[in-house]
């Protein structure tokens, strides 16, 4: 079966017989991490990765210039 990356609309190829609701994936072609949600039919969404955008939290450079 093939399912659509949420990410880029490339199709990937998800052999439903042998995955499972919470599994990720990899999108081939942007290298997206994918959890698929729902099985019939496949449904996938990007995984969320704390990894380089989200750094806000981790910032101690908190000088308000006034
Ligand atoms: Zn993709």
């Amino acid at each position: 079966m093939a399912a659509v990356c949420p990410e880029c609309d490339n199709p990937i190829l998800i052999d439903d017989e042998d995955v499972e609701e919470g599994e990720t994936v990899q999108c081939d072609e942007c290298g997206a991490d994918l959890e698929i949600v729902a099985v019939d039919p496949i449904e996938l969404v990007a995984v969320d990765e704390p990894a380089y955008d989200e750094e806000d939290d981790l910032t101690l450079d908190d000088e308000d210039e006034e």
